[in-house]
């Protein structure tokens, strides 16, 4: 009887919260828009530059609703959704403007709630609710495991990892698993080495020198609320697909985790945060993959593919029961685009371009509207030139993040320096051809290849003729107005 009261007290309140939902979006229209990119792309730092300059009012001419002045303000609110952590904007603005320094990255899902008050073309006035949603661009590589068996997903595993440079990170991983019987009853201590050794696997593909994008299972990398769960806590064996594990075996135990990671993680996550998305931002560190050489833009471009694939599913049968995305627009965004001279941003945008081009190619229409850009949400560099013998050559100054070196240099993090950037060839296949890496920056003009770039602290806040400071960025506007500006006429 109570239990029978309580279910339909929590009926009743789903029911409250359904009717709550649709009211709101009735006296407010709200846009859900998604904001993805793989670990370090930039997904924090270009959120809390965007929520500054909606609420503070950046300069942002290409934001059309913002430079006409048609929005009157916009203002934080409580999110909707009471069980994903809140985007912690103030912190993170604190580090960026206070410290000067680059704010935690994303580890998990994360939710901000802006309303906009505007005045439409009309002259009517009005409010737009912009939900964010933050989450890592690993967790949309996983969708294909829905349609995977673990023997599947364990032979893929296996001669992924025998590949490249992968197969020189995967050798202490490897030298277990040869020790590992799958059909002898498990033994967790097992489970546990393996799971590890596998992950520090995926982790070191990771490492920026390599840059490797594609590696599912993304929550072995960033599990958020589930580390140290049993649904990451597995690793591929050595099994053929076909054949049925005996019960209580390795093998068994494996497996059936693998379903865990799929049923707990996997499906709720497309189900309940990636199918409520209408708009989508992906972010792109193009220039790392650059840095890394071909094997790493192969794989960055196979990443761009999947994700493609993720928003064509609801065109598609077998998981679209499942998952019916509505989203409309997707941007892809090169970050970091200030670690460049401007001569290049436009170079960087085309690069990227074809890189979706490929992607589209591979992953078929997606139904949505899709552009490619290069931004910098936050600009820690400016523009000057240097002279060089006779000539004078475009550089970029910026100060160094403290105990950043160059030569036998090391920055205290104070002292500005002018740096040479790289250019990007005109040439965008040249990129992929094996040899081929991109000059990166050096604190002298490159004689060879240059694997990471210097790290620049965020800026000094500049301040406009009206003395109101705001975040210096490349970009950043247009890629708003392609996001939502429709939704502000
Ligand atoms: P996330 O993992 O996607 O949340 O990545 P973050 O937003 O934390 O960014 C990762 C790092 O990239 C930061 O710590 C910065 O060093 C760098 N970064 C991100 N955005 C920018 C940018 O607009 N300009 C510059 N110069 N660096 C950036």
């Amino acid at each position: 009887m109570a239990s029978g009261f309580s279910a339909f007290l929590e009926d009743a309140r789903l029911t409250v919260q359904a009717l709550r939902d649709f009211g709101s979006h009735l006296v407010h229209p709200t846009v859900r828009l998604g904001v993805t990119g793989l670990s370090r792309a930039g997904k924090t730092v270009f959120i809390t530059a965007l929520v500054h300059g909606l609420v503070r009012g950046g300069r942002f001419p290409v934001f059309e609703s913002l430079a006409t002045g048609r929005i009157a303000r916009a203002r934080l609110e409580p999110q909707p959704d009471d069980a994903i952590p809140r985007f912690d904007y103030e912190r993170h603005l604190r580090a960026l403007i206070d410290e000067r320094r680059w704010p935690d990255s994303t580890t998990d899902i994360s939710e901000l709630r802006l309303a906009v008050d505007y005045q439409s073309r009309g002259g009517a006035e009005r409010t737009l609710v912009i939900d964010i949603v933050d989450y890592p661009g690993e967790w949309l590589l996983d969708l294909p495991l829905l349609e995977t068996s673990y023997e599947q997903w364990s032979a893929q595993s296996l001669a992924l990892s025998h590949s490249g440079p992968r197969a020189r990170l995967a050798a202490d991983w490897h030298a277990h698993l040869a020790l590992l019987r799958p059909l002898a009853p498990a033994d967790e201590q097992e489970v546990l080495t393996a799971a590890r050794l596998f992950t520090a696997y995926l982790k070191a593909c990771r490492d920026e020198r390599f840059a490797m994008s594609t590696l599912p299972p993304g929550r072995f990398l960033l599990p958020g609320a589930m580390a140290g769960t049993p649904a990451v806590t597995f690793a591929p064996l050595k099994v053929s697909a076909g054949d049925e594990p005996p019960a209580g075996s390795l093998w068994a135990m494996m497996r059936r985790r693998f379903e865990s990671y799929k049923s707990a993680i996997v499906r709720p996550f497309f189900r309940e945060h990636f199918a409520r998305l209408d708009r989508q931002i992906v972010l792109v560190d193009a220039l790392a993959a650059f840095n890394a050489g071909p094997a790493a833009l192969h794989d960055l471009e196979a990443a761009m593919a999947a994700i493609l694939d993720c928003f064509r599913v609801g065109r598609r049968t077998l998981l679209s029961a499942l998952i019916r995305p509505r989203i409309d627009r997707i941007l892809f965004a090169a970050t970091k685009a200030d670690h460049l001279h401007h001569a290049s941003h436009d170079r960087l945008e085309a690069v990227l371009k074809e890189m979706m081009r490929e992607a589209l190619d591979r992953a078929g229409t997606t139904g949505a509207i899709t552009d490619a850009i290069a931004i910098a949400a936050v600009r820690a560099t400016r523009e000057a030139e240097v002279k060089q013998g006779r000539g004078r050559l475009p550089a970029i100054v910026g100060t160094p993040v403290a105990g950043e070196t160059s030569g036998s240099d090391t920055f205290d993090g104070e002292t500005d320096i002018a740096t040479f950037p790289g250019d990007l060839p005109e040439n965008v296949e040249a990129l992929f051809k094996d040899g081929a890496a991109f000059q990166g920056l050096s604190a002298a003009p490159a004689t060879q290849a240059d694997f990471r770039f210097m790290r620049f602290r965020p800026p000094v806040l500049e301040t406009d003729a009206s003395g109101k400071p705001a975040l210096p960025h490349i970009r950043l506007d247009r890629a708003l107005q392609f996001l939502i500006g429709d939704r502000l006429t």
